[in-house]
């Protein structure tokens, strides 16, 4: 295409779109996507670069996938819009999969996003403890550095300071405890003694907050875009313990680890816990439309059933549980099933896992390499002694650089300011052997030119 095309559309888009979290720069314009295939992106230029974030962790089985446009094209032929207060075949049909997929017996809430299913959780965890007798419960804990969701009780659980300070005051009744950073624990500690004592702070927090008010506890299996935080079995299992233990629920927030991002279909699948609720969204429909769950265990839902006027769920949305999604959801997972691709997910990401990891040996500034399933976490930092954080620019220009050699990698989200040092991988899960191998081989050249000077 002409470069003059090119210009007018940037102009465009800088004169009418507004985007999301990024700074407005106009010397940096945005990078205008035409087209994706696979695990590759092409830009209005023609330039071409391998997505090793799938976009925001979410294009799980890759672009372009013709049958999933099939399956949006019937859908909206034969049905176009049904309002989830009655149903439609497609909700139906997913609701059963995607029990299959959770192993479990949950009733399963339809929204639009991650945002949306955390939201959802919240309102209706507190609706739970009013209609079974404990209207106290109203607090619910998460950690600090995870992030889930925009909305204002989503952000409320958020534990990045720098997406929530001018937003304030948020929902009140929202706490944060510290998670497991393994790689900053005490010198003199094992990870599993460190797990275990920040499952010990999680308790002493409800204590503290006086128990009979705590309604639930969210969390990732494990925190994704605060910066892979890979948590010891020992700790989920801790956390499962203690909430039955003070009759606190317990939500895993699947929404980037579910549908085979970490080589299992849910994230928490690789603990020994039953969550009550589950959130899931992105994978879900792999992206290509908008769809989010909340699922919640039957034995919840029991306490919303009757004729009652009050006693039902008062939360409506206009698109959630949209056929169209439904049906592309459930082409998206049989997808997955039929290429294998959560196995896949597994193996893909021990490859690259062990293909970087000597890069914490041999690069000055790489601290810690840790991942599971297709995400991936390298820790940068000025010294491996101190641990210090190199600086933003620093992670910037190795962003940057790996763009110029046509691959699109991540950092961790705006935590507190300095502590944006973790680049992030989560790659498409059906990447083939030569994208892994590219990935390895650009990132390998670009932290080779580049080196963190104090
Ligand atoms: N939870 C987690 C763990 C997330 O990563 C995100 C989004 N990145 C959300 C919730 C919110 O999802 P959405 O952007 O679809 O509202």
């Amino acid at each position: 295409m002409e470069k003059i095309k090119t210009m007018s559309l940037v102009e465009k888009d800088q004169k009418n779109v507004w985007h999301h979290i990024s700074p407005y720069v106009e010397e940096k314009p945005a990078m205008i996507a035409v087209k994706g295939e696979g695990a590759w992106l092409t830009d209005y230029d023609g330039n071409k670069y391998l997505d090793a974030m799938s976009g925001l962790w979410c294009v799980n089985i890759g672009y372009g996938r013709e049958e999933l446009a099939k399956a949006a094209y019937e859908q909206m032929k034969e049905l176009c819009y049904m309002p989830m207060t009655q149903s439609h075949v497609p909700a139906i049909e997913l609701a059963e999969k995607i029990n299959e997929w959770l192993e479990g017996d949950y009733m399963i809430f339809y929204s639009n996003s991650g945002s949306d299913a955390n939201e959802v959780a919240f309102k209706l965890i507190r609706q739970y403890h009013q209609q079974n007798g404990e209207p106290n419960r109203y607090k619910f804990i998460s950690r600090h550095r995870a992030y889930h969701g925009n909305s204002m009780g989503a952000l409320s659980a958020t534990g990045q300071a720098l997406r929530k300070y001018k937003y304030e005051p948020l929902a009140s009744g929202f706490l944060h405890v510290s998670p497991p950073d393994s790689y900053r624990r005490p010198e003199n500690m094992t990870v599993e003694e460190f797990n275990i004592m920040r499952a010990e702070e999680l308790e002493q927090k409800i204590i503290w907050e006086q128990k009979e008010t705590i309604a639930g506890i969210i969390m990732e299996p494990l925190i994704t875009g605060g910066g892979v935080l890979i948590p010891h079995p020992v700790y989920m299992e801790k956390v499962q313990e203690i909430c039955q233990k003070y009759g606190v629920l317990l939500i895993i927030d699947e929404v980037i680890c579910g549908f085979g991002r970490t080589g299992k279909k849910f994230g928490h699948q690789h603990f020994q816990i039953k969550p009550d609720v589950v959130t899931m969204a992105k994978g879900l429909t792999s992206a290509y439309l908008p769809l989010s769950v909340t699922a919640v265990k039957k034995e919840i839902f029991e306490k919303f059933k009757g004729s009652e006027e009050n006693l039902h769920f008062r939360h409506i949305n206009t698109f959630g549980g949209n056929p169209s999604a439904c049906a592309v959801a459930l082409k998206n997972l049989e997808i997955m099933e039929k290429e294998n691709l959560v196995a896949k997910s597994a193996e893909s990401g021990e490859f690259l896992l062990q293909s970087l990891q000597p890069l914490a040996k041999t690069h000055p500034n790489v601290g810690d390499i840790r991942g599971i399933g297709m995400i991936i976490g390298m820790e940068l930092v000025a010294s491996k002694q101190t641990k210090k954080p190199v600086s933003p620019d620093f992670i910037g220009k190795i962003i940057q650089n790996c763009k110029q050699e046509g691959l699109i990698v991540g950092k961790n989200g705006d935590t507190v300011d300095g502590f944006n040092n973790i680049l992030t991988l989560s790659p498409p899960l059906s990447c083939t052997k030569e994208d892994l191998e590219l990935i390895v081989s650009v990132l390998k050249k670009v932290l080779a030119e580049n080196q963190y000077i104090m």
